[in-house]
């Protein structure tokens, strides 16, 4: 460990850039409505649109209960192509699939659609980069391009639900379950945005994509004070904390953020969050060789966590290009896991996905360049359904 692992800054205010188009995605119900009276149409047909978008349909030839003569008018105004498709990419069969997709000012995200026997996860970027600085993290490495908007967050989530009813990935038409905010970015650190990602992927129709509140999941560095006002918030969506070491010294270093709010006080919001919803927090820990992988971290950790509403998520780190570090041997996982359940922690493994597609976490660094602005790395398409212990062959 040394000083170099962080040399980079925390950015929280994500530099100003050109802003996205208007798009329906980031309107209330009331202000779409109003937006569409604005262009001379009666306000239902903001439901109508609304309807059509988060089935996946922005092709006006098929807004066949949309006059003709109003239905361009209206895609253009409210439904602009926010995401452009630069590729995808497929793995585990075609039943992982990866796409970068080009904003309008041609930074890069990338989201990652995850489909197993019982459900279909979709792993999403907040932000272009990241502002962390997690020195393990691809993403953290490259800094912060800038936040999305609301409609460039939801239109990941609506793109991976349309390919799911299209039958796009491999086992045929299904449907998009769950979603994760552990792509690229800090959820956090763009919360009005992510709020309002919220609010479209549990609304009903029209004005969203249904889900339920456990099997959407927000992970976070551990920004206090953003936890906390997700707490005071009725919503009940599932919390990961990315805590990564059990002790402020090693956390200092692996995650920045910690110089600011320390292990302690981060457990403490998590503990509050989990109060007031009834519902589990995950604790998301990568095994860093020799790094946070010690006996005695485990016990730590276990102390620290024993008797709480929480469970240990362990992923195998996956070195990021110009690393020194690796994951962790399976004896010194299995002796963390088994030191963790002793000590009365729920604790797994997580399964690793669209490895071979630099698909998991921390492993893309995107040679993309569009326009001038530079790729950066998506840290994690981690899946949040844990495999058991004896299941290390799945495990990437
Ligand atoms: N910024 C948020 C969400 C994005 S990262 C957060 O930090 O929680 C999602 C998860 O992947 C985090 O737990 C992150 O620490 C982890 N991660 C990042 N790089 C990784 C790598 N190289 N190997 C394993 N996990 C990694």
């Amino acid at each position: 460990m040394g000083s170099a692992m962080t040399a980079l800054p925390l950015v929280f205010d994500a530099p100003r850039r050109g802003k996205p188009p208007r798009h329906l995605a980031d309107l209330t119900r009331e202000e779409a409505r109003a937006a569409v009276a604005d262009l001379g149409q009666p306000a239902f047909r903001a439901d109508q649109l609304a309807r059509h978008y988060y089935r996946g349909t922005t092709d006006p030839a098929q807004m066949t209960d949309i006059p003709a003569a109003a239905r361009e008018t209206l895609r253009e105004a409210l439904l602009p192509e926010l995401l452009t498709v630069v590729r995808h990419q497929t793995a585990d069969n075609g039943r992982t699939r990866k796409t970068l997709w080009r904003l309008h000012d041609g930074a890069l995200v990338e989201s990652v659609l995850m489909r197993y026997p019982d459900r279909a996860t979709v792993c999403i970027s907040s932000q272009a980069g990241c502002g962390m600085a997690c020195p393990f993290c691809a993403t953290g490495q490259a800094g912060l391009t800038r936040n999305l908007s609301a409609a460039e967050i939801i239109g990941q989530a609506v793109a991976a639900a349309a390919a799911m009813a299209d039958g796009e990935v491999a086992g045929g038409p299904g449907r998009l379950s769950n979603v994760v905010f552990m792509g690229m970015g800090e959820p956090l650190a763009n919360y009005a945005r992510v709020r309002a990602t919220l609010d479209a992927l549990l609304g009903t129709a029209p004005y969203g994509l249904g889900l339920s509140q456990r099997s959407v999941t927000v992970s976070t560095v551990g920004l206090v004070p953003a936890i906390r006002r997700l707490t005071e918030e009725g919503r009940n969506v599932t919390l990961a904390v990315s805590l990564h070491a059990p002790d402020d010294e090693l956390r200092d270093t692996l995650v920045p953020i910690n110089t600011r709010w320390k292990v302690g006080e981060v457990i403490e919001a998590a503990d509050a969050y989990a109060q007031r919803t009834g519902r589990r927090y995950s604790v998301e820990y990568a095994l860093i060789r020799d790094v946070n992988d010690q006996p005695f971290r485990a016990d730590l950790l276990g102390r620290l966590l024993a008797g709480k509403l929480a469970h240990v998520n362990l992923i195998p780190l996956n070195p990021t290009p110009g690393s020194p570090w690796d994951a962790s041997p399976l004896p010194a996982q299995r002796e963390f896991v088994a030191r963790l359940r002793a000590a009365g922690v729920a604790t797994t493994v997580r399964d690793t996905r669209g490895q071979d597609i630099d698909g998991a976490c921390g492993q893309l660094a995107a040679a993309d360049r569009v326009e001038g602005v530079p790729a950066v790395a998506l840290p994690t398409p981690a899946v949040e359904a844990p495999v058991p212990l004896g299941a290390e062959a799945d495990q990437g």
